[in-house]
């Protein structure tokens, strides 16, 4: 209900750049921020604001929330963070552009991020507007997937057939003409994987015709990651676009401590005039599908030719001697032990909520996951994978916002679905110090807003969208486990999606306000 505007009341307000908080009043009305101090029009709704903090909605730059707003309950679990804004289609993978051929092998590949709603050719524009028909809990703003686009125009080959190259070009454009923001990848994923540089970079400048960023899933996070940002940084800088490094960090035993390299790539990268930044989930394990442990080439051909790959004993071993090695492309397997590894999601019962050492026992674990990602190409993982003082390295840096890189809000997920935005300022604001409250805020808001060109967003300035966070400093956080995720979070008071008040006292109102947010409109 934007009519009669509010008036927050005596709360600290952090305007998003990153300046000291500062007491003021904040005016809403129309669903634009109208004044902050000063003084107010007559006749708005008052909400006390006395001892809490006043920001910007938060942007979650880095969500995989495509399908769930689809279902028919609201799905407020962003918006009870605090979270006004989510960029969707994030690591490649998207669910459109589909045709019937490739929605088929999405749905089987990509399940988990599903969410339960049934994965449909569409294209990008008829996507976009049934999410917007559906009125998302939050707003959303939609990247194009490099491996959707692959896969819609090639299949699951590793070599571009004739005419393949170009029908991407054309299905990426269509996608920014329905208001893609950007193009993401996700390479380590099939068919991602099989993509030189040359074949990013040629995307890469369809999305820089359009002002949209590149986002990108690095092809590799761990001993090799600096080869994979200098590629990420090559494809961004020739292609001309702005470069967004998604969920960093340094994985894996081989790369811990490397997190102040990355930082300084970063760096280094702006000085070479490409606009390079990235952005982090506070947590030092990530989730993934289970088969990102295997080399990517076992999927070659679709689930059936990988099915039986995992069956036969030459190709499992000729496979466990690839992922052994540890080098690009070689999955996961060499970063993380079993016991790192915890199934959060798979088809057989009494699978998920054990580690892969606990559902191998005696056996050999290699073998044990073969059998499990045959029985389920599509299970999941929740994997200890960082350590803690490259976790706040990262974070501690200004080029690095925040996203929760989340799964559906159901089951067994990574608690950062639930609590990605609290837990920051929590933990790492007021329990460690690692961040102020106006740097936390900077990177949770305008630092993504801006990458992104959500035009109007992520600051609170008279004149902005009234997309605000009011929060309490001493109790905001988040308890969840990797065991037991999804308890609710603690101080997130209220949440006002232009002009709306969303969330009232931490409890979601049942109004739907979320828009799609359409680059150039
Ligand atoms: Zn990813």
């Amino acid at each position: 209900m934007t009519g009669a505007g509010l008036l927050l009341e005596g709360g600290t307000v952090f305007d998003g750049l990153g300046n000291p908080g500062r007491v003021a009043d904040v005016a809403v009305a129309g669903g634009r921020v109208v004044a902050v101090g000063g003084d107010p029009p007559a006749g708005l709704r008052r909400v006390g604001c006395d001892g809490l903090a006043v920001a910007p909605g938060f942007v979650d730059t880095h969500a995989h929330s495509d399908l769930v707003h689809l279902l028919d309950q609201p799905q407020p679990f962003k918006l009870l963070q605090g979270v006004t804004t989510e960029v969707v289609g994030n690591c490649g993978l998207t669910f459109a552009p589909l045709d019937p051929e490739s929605a088929e092998v999405a749905a089987t590949l990509w399940s988990g991020l599903a969410g339960g709603v049934p994965v449909e050719p569409a294209t990008f524009g008829g996507l976009a507007g049934r999410l917007e028909r559906a009125r998302p809990a939050n707003n959303l703003a939609l990247l194009v997937g490099h491996g959707t686009l692959r896969l819609t125009a090639n299949g699951l080959e590793e070599g571009l057939r004739p005419g393949a190259a170009e029908r991407m070009a054309a299905l990426a454009a269509e996608a920014f003409e329905a208001g893609a923001v950007g193009l993401s990848s996700g390479l380590i994923y099939v068919p991602g994987s099989y993509a030189d540089t040359g074949e990013l970079v040629a995307l890469a400048r369809v999305a820089a015709a359009y002002g949209g960023v590149y986002a990108t899933h690095l092809r590799d996070e761990g001993a090799h990651l600096e080869a994979a940002l200098d590629e990420a940084v090559t494809i961004a800088g020739t292609a001309g676009t702005r470069l967004q490094v998604s969920h960093c960090k340094a994985a894996g035993r081989a790369a811990h401590g490397m997190g102040g390299r990355l930082l300084e790539r970063l760096a280094a990268a702006r000085l070479d005039g490409v606009d390079a930044q990235g952005d982090q989930y506070p947590y030092d394990a990530g989730a993934t599908v289970l088969s990102a442990l295997l080399p990517p080439a076992v999927a070659a051909g679709g689930t059936e030719a990988m099915a039986a790959r995992l069956r036969d004993p030459a190709a499992r071993a000729a496979l466990r001697a690839q992922a052994e090695r540890g080098g690009i492309g070689d999955g996961a397997w060499a970063e993380a032990g079993p016991a790192d590894v915890l199934l959060t999601g798979h088809r057989h019962p009494g699978v998920a909520g054990r580690t892969l050492a606990e559902v191998a026992g005696g056996r050999d674990p290699w073998d044990v996951l073969c059998e499990l990602v045959a029985g389920d190409p599509a299970a999941t993982i929740v994997v200890r994978l960082a350590r803690e003082d490259d976790v706040r390295a990262i974070m501690a840096s200004p080029l690095v916002g925040v996203g929760s890189d989340n799964g559906p809000p159901t089951g067994l997920e990574h608690p950062r679905t639930w609590g990605c935005f609290p837990r920051l300022l929590g933990r790492y604001v007021r329990e460690l110090g690692v961040l102020s409250w106006e740097q936390a805020v900077r990177k949770a808001t305008w630092l993504g807003a801006r990458q992104f060109r959500l035009d109007g967003r992520g600051l609170l300035v008279e004149g902005a969208v009234a997309d605000l966070c009011v929060f309490d400093p001493a109790t905001v956080g988040h308890d969840g486990t990797y065991l037991d995720p999804d308890v609710p979070v603690s101080g997130i008071e209220h949440v006002v999606l232009a002009g709306d008040l969303v969330v009232e006292h931490g409890r979601f109102t049942g109004r739907r306000s979320g828009r799609v947010l359409r680059s150039g409109r």
